[in-house]
């Protein structure tokens, strides 16, 4: 499909008038832990001549910042294990500078943070989600399999005094995690963080069964309005998430509801991973090659397969967790995407 300059300027807006306004960059799919909801312990990850340059990346996110997108989130596996990532940010940054970008952000581990949380504050990031799921150092071990809690303790510390804002994403799972809840809330209320809870959900093939340990949070919110008051929050960011204030803690609690409850009529972005596909959405396969684009046409080719992803966009996901379903209904890791 031919395209003039005209349209290959145009904002990026889907076949159901959804404007895009938010990328997610999955910089490597490589973790150096094995959360047991996200990945299996063995995993086989894509050979390094599949990746995307640093440049490459920085080319495919310029080409979205000048179709509207106005937040990036970098992601994984875990970005902090790809050497160099903190120049990819601060590249990145100038989107900032030049006002064409409003946000810049990082979902880590913080197995790393405490290493390069200073150099993250340079880039121009203000703010970093943390994915902690428990704050016993036996169950992080368990859930991780093999995760040190008191590093990722002292990158979360480390992030706080760079001036980071943190924000903690906690997967609600049954029978692990789901008595430290409350717990993490006054614990975040403490620390001046954000806290996140989020469903677990049918992406990859991982060891254990998911339906085990899938905790819906509608359940979890009813029996955390018997001890608190919970006020909406009129923020949205476009995605499953919706927040609340916890009047006596004066905590922002986010709930991600992927499964019980469908948010998707206000879905405002897409992902690529780190080889340079295009998903246009977490909860399907279909996607574009980002990467053959730019190498074979450059940055008018780029925008042509922007154009046919906006077509694709589909209007909703269809995740479901079922007892003893185990097998997952999109077969990619969720750090192929970075969430
Ligand atoms: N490694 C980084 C981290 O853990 O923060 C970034 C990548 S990780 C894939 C991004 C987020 O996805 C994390 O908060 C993680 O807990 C969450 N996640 C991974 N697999 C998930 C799944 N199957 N269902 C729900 N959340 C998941
Ligand atoms: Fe790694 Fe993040 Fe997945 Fe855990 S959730 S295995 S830290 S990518």
């Amino acid at each position: 499909m031919a395209l003039d300059a005209t349209t290959e300027a145009a904002p990026l807006t889907d076949t159901f008038g959804r404007r895009i306004t938010y990328l997610r960059i999955s910089v490597t799919d490589r973790c150096d832990l094995r959360c047991r909801y996200c990945m299996a312990e063995k995993m086989e990850f894509l050979p390094r001549s599949e990746i995307l340059s640093f440049e490459e990346i920085d080319t495919i996110a310029e080409g979205f910042v000048e179709r509207g997108v106005r937040k990036i989130r970098l992601s994984g596996g875990e970005p902090l294990v790809r050497r160099g990532v903190t120049q990819l940010a601060a590249r990145l940054g100038r989107h900032l500078q030049t006002g064409k970008l409003d946000e810049l952000t990082m979902t880590t581990n913080a197995t790393r943070l405490a290493e390069h949380a200073k150099a993250l504050a340079d880039t121009g990031i203000e703010r970093v989600n943390v994915s902690l799921d428990t704050r016993d150092p036996d169950m992080f071990r368990y859930v991780t399999r093999w995760g040190e809690l008191d590093r990722v303790l002292e990158g979360i510390a480390a992030a706080k005094k760079a001036g980071l804002r943190v924000k903690i994403n906690m997967v609600a799972l049954t029978g692990l995690n789901d008595g430290e809840i409350v717990p993490m809330m006054h614990w975040c209320a403490d620390q001046g963080h954000d806290l996140t809870l989020i469903e677990t959900m049918p992406l990859g093939h991982i060891d254990d069964d998911r339906s085990d340990r899938y905790l819906p949070l509608d359940s979890v919110k009813r029996d955390l309005e018997r001890q608190f008051t919970l006020v909406p929050l009129a923020e949205r960011t476009g995605g499953p998430a919706r927040y609340w204030k916890v009047e006596r803690l004066g905590l922002k609690l986010g709930l991600i509801t992927p499964l019980t409850n469908n948010f998707c009529d206000g879905c405002n972005r897409v992902r690529i991973t780190v080889s340079g596909k295009i998903y246009m959405c977490l909860g399907h396969d279909d996607h574009l090659d980002l990467k053959s684009a730019l190498r074979d046409g450059g940055r008018a080719a780029l925008d042509r397969v922007l154009d046919e992803a906006m077509i694709r966009k589909p209007l909703r996901h269809d995740f479901r967790i079922a007892a003893g379903e185990t097998d997952p209904a999109v077969t990619r890791h969720m750090s192929v995407t970075g969430g």
